[in-house]
């Protein structure tokens, strides 16, 4: 990791590209001193970063990235913040606004750059059975985001999470997240998560702990269960043939939630696994790979 020390340098670097590292920061109207830290270099289409800034007396932190304010929050002595991009973001460089807080009332800020690169997405051809047709009406599409969208937007402060997530079961990805994909010819759509392989009947785990938040069958995931981590992410398992959890209920990582299936826009038995953050589909793939607080 690289390391710069900036700590009597404007309290704002404008202009500045932020990279995987330490940035020192001080504010102009405060004697305190913050590091910013971030764990990504730059960020792909449908990637999560983690940010973490440390220092003493903070009070709170806030994040303002691609017209977000993301909250931060406390654990293990330092505060963290995660950063999602949105699959169909132009790819570019973008303000990341740091906000801190402290417990006197002073307040203190930093800002940089980060680079949005493109997520080399793919198309796939996507054939489901002629019985299934009333699912390739855009109106079912929209209904259903409309309203996970209005629970993603619901961030629980609590964290549920404990370590990395993984995978809901040991499969390999077989469909990446974020291809666009053409439904027997007619529909066009893009992938909110990731395939992985298994049979019908294959129990499947939740990829860590939080409260289950929807438990039910919907018209294009079909059996759903998506369980909130807190902290603004939330993970969702589609195409269940049962479902063995309900809505309310603690989910602790590793605990089987229902039982994989083809139901839904399903062209056969597979796992569709998703993530969101910040109220953006990310990466399932990327995400088991961070080093969550
Ligand atoms: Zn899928």
């Amino acid at each position: 990791m690289q390391r710069w020390f900036l700590g009597l340098l404007a309290a704002v670097l404008i202009g500045m590209l932020a990279s995987g590292g330490v940035i020192r920061a001080q504010g102009s109207q405060t004697a305190h001193e913050f590091d910013v830290v971030l764990d990504f270099d730059a960020l792909k289409q449908g990637n999560t970063g983690l940010l973490h800034i440390q220092g003493t007396d903070i009070a709170g932190a806030r994040l303002l990235f691609l017209n977000r304010l993301v909250e931060c929050y406390p654990a293990g002595g330092a505060w963290h913040g995660l950063l999602s991009v949105n699959m169909e973001y132009t790819p570019g460089t973008y303000p990341l606004e740091v906000l801190v807080w402290f417990q006197d009332g002073s307040r203190s800020s930093w800002e940089g750059q980060v680079s949005v690169l493109d997520g080399g997405f793919m198309r796939q051809d996507v054939t489901i059975g002629s019985d299934l047709g009333y699912l390739l009406e855009p109106e079912v599409d929209r209904e259903e985001r409309a309203r996970l969208q209005a629970i993603f937007n619901q961030v629980t402060q609590l964290r549920y999470w404990n370590g990395p997530f993984a995978k809901p079961l040991d499969a390999e990805f077989t469909s990446p997240f974020g291809a666009w994909r053409l439904y027997n010819s007619a529909l066009w759509g893009r992938h909110t998560g990731a395939d992985l392989r298994g049979p019908a009947g294959t129990p499947l785990l939740a990829p860590a702990a939080g409260r289950v938040v929807l438990a039910e069958r919907l018209d294009v995931r079909g059996n759903y269960v998506l369980i909130d981590h807190g902290w603004g992410v939330y993970s969702g398992l589609a195409h269940l043939s049962e479902i063995h959890v309900t809505r309310g209920q603690i989910v602790q990582a590793g605990q089987v939630v229902g039982i994989s299936g083809s139901t839904g826009r399903s062209s056969g038995p597979h796992i569709h696994w998703e993530i969101a953050v910040n109220g953006e589909w990310v990466d399932p793939s990327q995400f088991i790979g961070i080093n969550l607080p």
